[in-house]
């Protein structure tokens, strides 16, 4: 066992993240310069962004839609008036000297993230969704310090969990459903190496049972899952043996070294009322319609999570339910094939599209959107295959022709002439003429030589040139054989 195991069996783990995702607007929160990633450094930026005297902010309702999407999306309650704020602080990425963000009213609060993890969909409870402006972007190079404000006055949601993950695995897999969600209702593509999604993890341990909470650190810097796995395993070993030590925690900000693996103390922990928040008052209070929301609501497609529940209870597999509600395009390419494909095994038709059509896609280097094979086809190969016309095997080599060349499978199939034998009659000669032709095999057969049942069906396979149907050629060798 671990080391972290061990100490697991004593110690529980709490934690809290705070993500922020970037909204695919067109234009910035407040101002009219356009959203783009990889533009010249400060090409994309205006008064407003650089923080002009007189200026004044206008708020992209396009923001608040994608904002209300989200909110809608795990079932928050969406405050009919929320408010912005300023948080004052100085910082060159940011002009204006404040961020404009939401603070005591909240768009959204008390929703929920339903992540899987074990094979089964565990919720985690949001805190709040607010929307704030992000800021610009700092770095370092030698002595010198550069400044881009195109990512200055992005519109971003910040979504703060409650603090109930219990694991590093857990604060992980909290990220994909949250990326997952997102892409799923196009609200940010999320790029992780864009910083799309960016993520605050704050950690905290105390005795298992014990009901308060400990004191927590908030690790800064966490851009990728892989990272927020490590960055959060890292704390919560590094607080447990601080504490077995009889040391105790201190409330700070850490910093994530993902390089070095370990992070290090950037400032103890700032106070709201260091930001001396307070109601941003060249901004109206932002108001939300009723009919905007019933829209939203209307328009909102089957979520990933109810997604994972409904393929687990038609009989997939979690693992399988799980890759198919990676991508939208892919549930649904999924969910097109079953319909084409009535009364058909699910896990069937998953296994086709999993392993033949996502494996053809990768070594052509093609998402599933950009599939030259369509469900209609995959099911016309699926319903060969399942119907017995063909072998699994041959199956294979139709689905590589047609992902190939477009053509039908049933056409190849004719055309090659590959259909399966199952005339029973047919297969009955077949199988009579090769005993005959090896007595000597068939006899140590028939005195308990099992291997040399393989042996007969490898050359009524070579007859048929992999044609017979495996199954009847099983049960009419054992009759023919005797056992
Ligand atoms: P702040 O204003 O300092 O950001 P919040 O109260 O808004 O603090 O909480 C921020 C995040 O910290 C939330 O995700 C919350 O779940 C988490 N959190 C709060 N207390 C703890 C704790 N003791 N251990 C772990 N996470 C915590
Ligand atoms: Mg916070």
């Amino acid at each position: 066992m671990s080391e972290l195991a061990k100490l697991l069996e004593t110690w529980e783990p709490v934690i809290g993240l705070e993500v922020h995702v970037q909204l695919a607007t067109k234009s910035k929160a407040f101002s009219p310069s356009a959203v783009e990633f990889g533009a010249p450094p400060n090409s994309l930026t205006d008064p407003l962004v650089l923080g002009m005297p007189g200026t004044l902010p206008s708020f992209n309702r396009a923001a608040l839609e994608l904002a209300l999407k989200l909110g809608i999306a795990t079932e928050s309650k969406i405050r009919a008036r929320s408010r912005f704020a300023r948080k004052q602080y100085f910082y060159p990425d940011l002009p204006k000297g404040y961020q404009i963000s939401q603070y005591d009213e909240p768009l959204c609060e008390d929703g929920h993230v339903d992540l899987i993890h074990g094979g089964a969909v565990k919720r985690v409870r949001l805190e709040r969704i607010h929307l704030e402006e992000d800021a610009g972007k700092n770095t370092h190079v030698g002595q010198f310090s550069h400044v881009d404000l195109n990512r200055a006055g992005v519109p971003l949601v910040e979504v703060v969990s409650a603090p109930e993950i219990g694991s590093a695995e857990e604060a992980a897999e909290f990220m994909r459903a949250l990326h997952r969600l997102v892409r799923w209702l196009e609200i940010s593509e999320a790029d992780m190496e864009k910083g799309q999604m960016r993520c605050d993890a704050n950690v905290s341990v105390r005795l298992r049972g014990e009901d308060r909470l400990g004191t927590r650190t908030e690790l800064k810097n966490i851009n990728s899952f892989r990272f927020v796995q490590n960055a959060v395993e890292n704390e919560i070993l590094r607080q447990i043996r601080i504490i077995e030590g009889g040391g105790r925690i201190i409330r700070e900000t850490r910093l994530w070294d993902a390089d070095a693996g370990t992070s290090a103390s950037m400032r103890s922990k700032e106070e709201a009322n260091d930001y001396r928040y307070f109601p941003d008052p060249d901004l109206p209070p932002l108001v939300v319609d009723g009919a905007v929301m019933a829209n939203i609501l209307r328009g909102l497609p089957e979520l990933p999570s109810a997604r994972f529940q409904r393929y687990v209870t038609e009989g997939l597999s979690p693992d399988d339910a799980r890759t198919l509600i990676g991508e939208r395009a892919l549930a649904e390419f999924y969910d097109a094939t079953c319909k084409a494909t009535p009364g058909r095994s699910s896990k069937t038709i998953a296994n086709w599209l999993l392993t033949e059509l996502l494996g053809a896609l990768n070594a052509a280097g093609k998402d599933i959107t950009e599939s030259p094979m369509a469900p209609a086809t995959l099911s016309e190969l699926v319903r060969l295959v399942e119907d017995g016309t063909i072998s699994g095997k041959i199956g294979k080599e139709v689905f590589a022709e047609s992902f190939k060349t477009g053509e039908a499978p049933a056409a190849i199939v004719e055309r090659r002439g590959v259909q399966q034998i199952s005339d029973e009659a047919v297969l009955t000669a077949i199988i009579d003429k090769i005993v005959t032709a090896n007595p000597k095999q068939a006899t140590e057969y028939a005195n308990g030589k099992d291997g040399l049942f393989g042996f007969f069906v490898g050359q009524v396979m070579k007859q048929t040139q992999g044609r017979a149907n495996p199954v009847m050629t099983s049960d009419l060798l054992h009759k023919r054989l005797g056992r």
